[in-house]
């Protein structure tokens, strides 16, 4: 089980398509409003980079990797807040 909601959403199938068809950008700005799950997207993407072998747009599920993030330990993965946002979950 994932302490991560890891999910592409039918309404950000296009733009995680659009990801795969051209050289990956060094960064990606992910932006939108409130609760449509840019923090899944997000993490479904470090998932997918980080997985040792993706069967094609997605995460194995079954790597080494793939089980470390999905448990919340990989090594190469770091979750960075601002302090916008840290403030914000503080509040709610
Ligand atoms: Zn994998």
């Amino acid at each position: 089980m994932s302490v991560f909601h890891v999910q592409v959403y039918p309404w950000h199938e296009e733009h995680w398509t659009r990801l795969w068809q051209a050289s990956m950008p060094h960064a990606i700005l992910i932006v939108g409003p409130s609760g449509i799950g840019k923090r899944a997207f997000a993490l479904a993407l470090a998932k997918r980079l980080l997985c040792e072998s993706p069967p094609g747009e997605l995460a194995c599920d079954a790597c080494p990797s793939c089980r470390w993030f999905l448990g919340g330990i990989h090594p190469d993965f770091r979750w960075v807040f601002s302090e916008a946002e840290t403030e914000a979950e503080a509040d709610s």
